[in-house]
């Protein structure tokens, strides 16, 4: 590994490569819960694409796996690096290229964070819909696990807005596939095979990406329920209403406690309406005109009126901001109150409220508590689970994640599979698929250098 090192130094320059002491512990792990961090033998921080393209070239000459690192904040363990590989960190490459408004498009380098972007296109009136919870998180990061997040009932997920990338192979070649056009029938579209792949098949160096014009008006509504079958009942019909909602979430009651707990803010629900509220439903709604916001409002407010709810509150700018704001730091409540894992299954919207019942039965079976908050609007549910016992734990997860697969779902909806995921996915995945997988990863990767053990094991003969 010395002669890596040496040889990596002599790519992007000795400032730029971490070995040892230098190596600060953030680099061994993600946010995912319960998954033990590895330490690489080495970090490189790559300034451009013909540095990365160097260091894949290098890789494969010498055999070493590299995972690449964004923010490090998934919640799979996609990022955790192989023992003895090299984290390929995009910290360096966090340029916006370019703002095109003719086109309503940018382009950036892979380290540019959410939070970078969303002030920048702010400043020209107009958005990237993509916020999941995280906001440091990398653009890099987001394509490779295709983020969703709360906004996607109305926008659709990273894969609905990437129109273009470069990338570099496990081979060291680079591709540019897309570009800054909306349609293309001209061949296999590599750009949807590269988004969620998990770093699995290249390494991200550039991305065009759609922008939208930011809607100036917005209100959040605010729906207790007393049970959350009426809450999931509920969801379709909103998503079915022709409103176009910008969030649907649903927060159950421990999460709603936790996530108002300490008196922050104040949603101005009346003492006996919350005693009897086991659920709520938050729905969020924009427009580029006042007026119109407020009928949508007031439709919306009658249709879950008639629907069950408890009653139904407007709330005032700065609560709905709040609320929302906590709702996104949930994974942190849930880590803090002591969670050993989240699962992050999708189902068709419709079946939610069956899928959860049954997700609540399997608990209760294993003498678990599951409990949290989650994408409605797209059928994705985040359940934190409390469970010490790792095989009684693993048991569960399984099934829940089954549960969700029987219904026509699948593992994950937005977090990615990660190395948590990965038996679940082996055991629960048609065997064809996953077999077309490990063809389609030896296509781009033939020497296994691109976080293999990610997603799903190599085939013995393919390990690095
Ligand atoms: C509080 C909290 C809330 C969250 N909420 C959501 C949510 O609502 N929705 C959601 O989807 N996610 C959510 N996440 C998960 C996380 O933010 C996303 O998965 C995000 O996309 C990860 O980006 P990152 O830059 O941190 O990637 P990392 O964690 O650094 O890496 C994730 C994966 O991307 C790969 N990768 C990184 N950069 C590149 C690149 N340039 N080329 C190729 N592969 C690369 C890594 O190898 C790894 O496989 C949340 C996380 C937290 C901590």
């Amino acid at each position: 590994m010395a002669e890596i090192g040496g040889l990596l130094a002599e790519i992007v320059g000795e400032a730029h490569v971490l070995r040892g002491d230098q190596i600060t512990e953030d680099y061994g792990h993600d946010e995912a819960l319960g998954l033990a961090p590895v330490v690489p033998a080495a970090v490189v921080r790559p300034a451009d694409t013909a540095e990365v393209a160097a260091i894949v070239a290098l890789a494969c000459s010498y055999g070493v796996p590299l995972t690449g690192r964004g923010s490090g904040t998934g919640l799979s363990g996609a990022c955790i690096p192989v023992a003895g590989g090299v984290v390929v960190s995009f910290e360096r490459m966090n340029r916006i290229l370019e703002l095109d408004l003719d086109n309503q498009m940018a382009v950036v380098q892979p380290g540019v964070t959410l939070e970078q972007l969303d002030r920048a296109v702010a400043e020209v009136g107009l958005v990237y819909p993509v916020f999941p919870g995280e906001l440091s998180a990398s653009l890099g990061g987001n394509v490779a696990t295709n983020a969703g997040g709360m906004r996607a009932v109305k926008y659709g997920v990273t894969r609905n807005q990437v129109v273009g990338l470069e990338a570099v192979l496990g081979s060291g070649e680079v591709i540019r596939c897309g570009g800054k056009f909306v349609k293309s029938s001209t061949g296999y579209d590599l750009t949807q095979l590269i988004i969620g792949s998990e770093g699995t098949l290249a390494l991200v160096t550039e991305a065009t990406l759609k922008l939208y014009p930011r809607p100036p008006f917005s209100a959040t509504v605010l729906a207790p329920f007393a049970t959350l079958d009426q809450i999931t009942a509920a969801v379709p019909r909103v998503v079915a209403s022709g409103i176009g909602p910008l969030m649907v979430e649903y927060v159950d009651l421990m999460t709603m406690a936790s996530i108002t707990a300490g008196g922050m803010f104040e949603l101005g629900i009346p003492p006996d309406v919350k005693d009897r509220a086991l659920a709520y439903l938050v729905i969020v709604l924009e427009n580029r005109r006042d007026d119109r916001l407020g009928e949508d409002v007031e439709e919306v407010a009658k249709l879950v009126g008639g629907l069950g709810a408890l009653d139904v509150y407007v709330l005032p700018p700065q609560s709905g901001a709040q609320l929302i704001a906590a709702r996104e730091k949930a994974f942190w409540l849930a880590k803090a109150a002591g969670a050993d894992d989240i699962i992050d299954a999708v189902v068709p919207r419709a079946s939610i409220a069956d899928y959860m019942d049954e997700a609540a039965d399997l608990a209760r079976a294993s003498g678990s508590l599951v409990a949290g908050c989650g994408h409605a609007g797209d059928g994705n549910v985040h359940l934190s689970v409390f469970q010490p016992d790792q095989s009684v734990r693993g048991r569960l997860v399984h099934d829940i994640l089954a549960a969700a697969v029987k219904r026509g779902g699948a593992v994950s909806g937005e977090h990615g599979i990660g190395v948590g995921k990965k038996d679940h996915v082996e055991a629960l995945e048609s065997p064809h698929k996953v077999a077309l997988w490990r063809r389609i990863k030896q296509a781009f990767d033939p020497d296994t250098v691109l976080n293999p053990g990610t997603v799903f094991d190599p085939e013995p003969e393919a390990q690095p």
